[in-house]
């Protein structure tokens, strides 16, 4: 019989999420609205310890959400990271913006807190200031959060962090996404847990987080009939998804030591191969290692690469990824401003993101590692 396919990083459900579905169907809470979408919220913001937060269709909206909240109108030009994926940085061009994008550090691959703050001056002497800064958690790993929230305290530029790779992981003990004036999270299928898509908006400001309930359910005055003063979205969670999300919070904690563990038994099984790093930890915090990514350094080996160990996968019905393609690279991003050194562009011409998944059998995994293997033995 034909093996099954492995793939990147598929859903992995916890054990509750089909009951919760039942009792949503079974209540008739079939909509945008009702008592798991409360809930989910409320034990979102118990295990992140943040004090508000909203639960959306995705973690797009969530961003799209933050940047009207903050203001960000045609014409503003609004500082993300380029190592991402176009997620972060598509609801900056929906808002009309222009988005300027940032290289990564060496240390965590995500923003460069050097680069960042040349940017802001470069702008600022060009005779624009930026309006936000979008920052993300690349896979999972913590950024230099403290740098990043200091330099942009210091221009008074407000934060969104993208930690819809890395809920579960934290910076200094505290669970990512409360490090900016918003956090967002994703719950897409191939994420940690998913509610088979969906996301999160996360805030200390009551009056944002109410703010962006309004504005995701159409933006409805409080009237009998349909009165609206501005422009909405349709943008809230579903109750059967939220249903999911419960059974599946309940067992992240579970799911960041999987992806940990998975991480360890790649960095064991290919330790004495000198040509292959992983992303390193950040020593302020913990990832969830969301994904175990490598990179191959090409001075020390000039035939295997990160596209061969791909296809030699793929031969074998195992799914494997380049890492994501700057944003600075893109063909629909080719005008936005970078300012960068080419690490993210080195990374991604290198690279290579492993099968993942919570879910992942120990003999899967070390067939992938045998694979590897042999392949630098030739
Ligand atoms: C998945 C992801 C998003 C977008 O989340 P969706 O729920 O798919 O809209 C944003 N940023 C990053 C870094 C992501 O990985």
């Amino acid at each position: 019989m034909k093996r099954e396919r492995i793939y990147l990083s598929p859903p992995h459900m916890g054990g509750e999420e089909f009951k919760n579905v039942k009792e949503a169907f079974d209540t008739n809470w079939i909509a945008p609205v009702g008592p798991h979408i409360n809930q989910f919220e409320l034990e979102l913001q118990r295990y992140l310890d943040v004090p508000h937060c909203v639960a959306l269709t995705s973690g797009t909206a969530a961003i799209h959400l933050a940047l009207i909240i903050l203001g960000v109108e045609s014409r503003d030009e609004v500082i993300c990271s380029s190592f991402t994926f176009a997620g972060s940085c598509n609801p900056i061009v929906y808002q009309g913006a222009t988005p300027v994008f940032i290289d990564s550090e060496r240390n965590t691959w995500n923003m460069d807190p050097d680069l960042l703050e040349e940017a802001i001056r470069d702008r600022i002497k060009k005779g624009k200031k930026p309006k936000v800064i979008i920052y993300v958690h690349l896979y999972g790993m913590p950024a230099q959060v403290d740098r990043i929230v200091a330099i942009a305290d210091q221009y008074e530029i407000p934060l969104i962090e993208d930690a819809a790779e890395g809920l579960g992981s934290t910076y200094k003990g505290q669970k990512l996404g409360a490090f900016g004036a918003f956090g967002i999270l994703s719950f897409n299928g191939n994420k940690i847990i998913t509610t088979s898509g969906g996301g999160a908006l996360l805030t200390n400001n009551s009056t944002w987080s109410e703010k962006a309930k309004y504005l995701s359910t159409q933006a409805r005055d409080p009237f009998v009939h349909y009165e609206h003063s501005e422009i909405g979205y349709n943008y809230r969670l579903s109750n059967v998804s939220a249903a999911i999300g419960r059974g599946q919070l309940k067992v992240i904690d579970k799911r960041v030591e999987e992806r940990r563990a998975i991480f360890k038994r790649y960095v064991d099984g290919l330790k004495v191969i000198e040509a292959i790093s992983f992303q390193p930890e950040n020593k302020e915090g913990m990832s969830n290692r969301w994904l175990t990514t490598l990179e191959i350094d090409s001075t020390l080996t000039k035939e295997v690469t990160n596209e061969s160990i791909r296809t030699a996968l793929e031969q074998e019905n195992i799914e494997s990824r380049p890492l994501w393609k700057p944003m600075h690279k893109q063909p629909v991003y080719a005008q936005a401003p970078y300012y960068g050194s080419g690490v993210s562009e080195s990374l991604f011409n290198t690279g290579l993101c492993l099968p993942s998944g919570s879910s992942l059998t120990i003999s899967d995994q070390e067939l992938i590692v045998s694979i590897i293997n042999k392949m630098f033995k030739r």
